[in-house]
């Protein structure tokens, strides 16, 4: 097993050069070089190893109903002091989003009598406690409170009356100063009476209304959610896969579970399909979870051996949701090779307090969006029409973005920890995490250069194989570093890897990389045409994009103007962000009002009027422009080889 190779570092603990060091400090500090005299052992095979000591873990969900999450945790202790550390910087979050807010009701005892805590002054994550002299065994009780709206990813809202996901690093304390590997637990879960529930962990035995799971290293746990619900179904998608893969379905009713057979079978075929990108795979077995319910944050979240996917409760039986959505599974499947197993040094940490160094979200985040692209149509869950339309979207959205013009995209992936979650106003003069679209146009640009440079012989599957390939079947982690990955790459193609990635990723680019489109035989173009991915996108996110004509988008559920793009008519006229749109030449708006007068004011002088209050003021806008409804699309370039199609046409099936 490989492990990362970034230490325990106690950097959010270090004294301030001059200042006195505090106790707690000096006992981190203490326990930390304890922990690591004693790890040293754990090196050498010639030592005979103890077995750890193993936490008791129990998570009662059965209030989960009523936004409470209950967590008893038994801890083998030392008499002393005791640092415990509540998960801050969470895998695949890209942040320090662990939800210490909505951390509640934290007691701990030993032998039924209490014991005082106190948490660090400075962090916020930290608590420390004195274990009294004889004491064995700490008892923490503690509960969760899942919000119901607000909050980033596993913040976010995870309940409904029906169903809840759990995350193990929201309802844990973990002592500092070992590695996330070493610490084991021994999980166990009380459900509310009659649900069903889906996880990566495997079940040892019942007892009661008890279900108790084989133990595990805190990576691991922390690695495998639990999605539960009254309504659940587990589908087996192994077909002709070495071990077993299975989607579990949770759902606020049991309509929500009817999943049509054409996507039933296009979810074994993406199973099929990501084995025979990659060569091989990283899991002992891999678990889907897919959440459905219009209470839960809608998102994903990769896992080794599992993914945790959260959409609208009739996703899976309504076709726009269907397609708007379709490619969330194979985007995260996708990671469990490019993230999970292959994961970026500065990604890479056995501890869940040390920052991340986030700069190669460009590869672990923009090659999982490109690849999940090809495999969502590969899989025949898009059609290569619809796959195309959607990377036509991805090309027109990312040519619009003024905020190129001074953020090279290095800056995005670096601080993608602020920009997770920034508001939709000023979006494209900001910038936003544009490392997964932009991602899916660069990987393509590489996987057309590979096809190019070895004339039709290689391609980025090829390079998926080598560098994603190894030995079936185990759950391991081999960082990387950007060194490698072009290294990985020249032994593909031979080309200079290096100075490719530095322009387009590291440098100002104010245009947005299209030459991938045009490689594959295909342009950009705009045209009256509703692009599909587009139309269903706007639909689901009740939502109307006239950023390619008018150059806004408007909620068709709120009537708030999102974002207007600097440059654009609509700017060019005074149009505020964040205001809200009354009127269209002097009408009630709506969208259909709104799309007509474009095509009316193709044929007028006069610019199209909008009555807009902003902050209590009213003012109308004039914005003048002509030029129709503008929509993006993929326009075949017959002087070239369609290198798309075949990227986007199944390998199997
Ligand atoms: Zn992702």
């Amino acid at each position: 097993m490989i492990r990362g190779n970034v230490g325990w570092r106690l950097v959010l603990f270090q004294p301030r050069r001059g200042s006195s060091m505090k106790p707690m400090y000096r006992s981190l500090r203490i326990a930390t070089i304890l922990a690591m005299l004693v790890a040293l052992p754990f090196e050498s095979a010639v030592v005979a190893q103890e077995p750890p000591a193993v936490i008791d873990i129990h998570v009662d969900l059965s209030d989960a109903p009523r936004r409470i999450f209950h967590a008893r945790l038994s801890m083998p202790v030392q008499p002393g002091s005791l640092d415990l550390l509540y998960p801050k910087w969470l895998p695949g979050e890209h942040g320090p989003t662990g939800p210490i807010t909505d951390l509640v009701g934290l007691n701990f005892s030993a032998d039924g009598k209490t014991i005082s805590w106190r948490r660090d002054p400075q962090e916020m994550f930290a608590f420390q406690v004195n274990i009294p002299a004889g004491v064995t065994q700490l008892d923490i009780k503690l509960d969760y409170l899942p919000p119901s709206a607000s909050g980033q990813f596993t913040a976010g809202a995870a309940t409904s009356d029906r169903v809840a996901v759990m995350s193990w690093n929201a309802l844990l304390l973990y002592p500092a100063g070992k590695s996330a590997h070493e610490i084991m637990y021994r999980p166990s879960l009380t459900l509310p009476a009659g649900w069903g529930f889906g996880t990566a962990l495997v079940e040892s035995r019942r007892e009661g209304d008890e279900i108790h799971f084989a133990t595990v290293s805190l990576a691991t746990l922390v690695d495998s959610p639990v999605s539960a619900g009254a309504h659940h179904r587990v589908l087996d998608l192994t077909g002709k896969a070495a071990v077993r893969h299975r989607l579990h379905l949770v759902a606020d009713s049991e309509e929500a579970l009817d999943i049509k057979p054409e996507t039933e079978q296009a979810f074994r075929n993406l199973v099929a399909e990501g084995i025979a990108l990659f060569g091989s795979y990283h899991y002992s077995k891999y678990d889907f979870l897919l959440t459905l319910s219009d209470h839960v944050q809608s998102f994903g979240l990769e896992h080794h051996e599992s993914s945790d996917n959260r959409l609208p409760e009739r996703t899976l039986v309504e076709e726009v949701r269907m397609n708007s959505r379709a490619g969330l599974l194979p985007h995260e499947f996708v990671h469990s090779w490019n993230a999970k197993y292959r994961r970026p040094e500065g990604l890479t940490r056995d501890n869940f307090q040390t920052p991340y160094q986030t700069d190669l979200l460009w590869v672990y985040e923009g090659l999982t969006s490109y690849l999940g692209l090809v495999l969502t149509s590969r899989s025949g869950l898009w059609t290569p029409e619809y796959a195309q339309d959607a990377l036509a979207r991805i090309a027109a959205r990312l040519s619009n973005r003024p905020g190129r013009t001074w953020r090279p995209l290095i800056d995005t992936t670096r601080a993608a920890q602020i920009l997770f979650g920034s508001p939709s106003a000023g979006s494209s003069w900001r910038r936003g995490v544009d490392f997964y679209d932009e991602g899916v146009l660069i990987w393509l640009e590489v996987d057309t250069l590979i096809r190019q440079l070895s004339k039709g012989r290689r391609s980025l599957d090829d390079f998926c194989r080598t560098f994603f390939g190894g030995e079936s079947g185990l759950a391991t982690v081999a960082p990387y570093a950007y060194a490698d990955l072009v290294a990985a790459l020249a032994e593909v193609a031979a080309h200079d890897w290096k100075g490719f990635f530095d322009s387009r990723i590291y440098s100002v680019q104010a245009e947005a990389p299209l030459n991938g489109i045009t490689n594959s035989g295909w342009r950009l173009v705009y045209t009256g045409e509703p692009n599909l991915a587009q139309q269903d996108r706007e639909e689901t996110r009740e939502l109307l994009n006239l950023s390619f004509s008018l150059g806004f988008s408007v909620s068709t559920k709120d009537n708030r103007v999102l974002d207007v793009l600097p440059g654009s008519p609509a700017a060019a006229g005074g149009l505020p962000a964040a205001s809200t749109l009354v009127a269209v030449n002097g009408r009630r708006w709506t969208p259909e009002i709104l799309q007509q007068a474009i095509v009316d004011a193709q044929q007028a002088n006069e610019p199209i009027r909008l009555l807009v209050e902003n902050a209590e003021f009213f003012s109308e806008v004039l914005v003048d422009y002509h030029a129709g409804k503008r929509h993006p699309h993929l326009e075949r370039n017959d002087r070239k080889h369609d290198l798309l199609s075949k990227i986007l046409a199944p390998r199997l099936h």
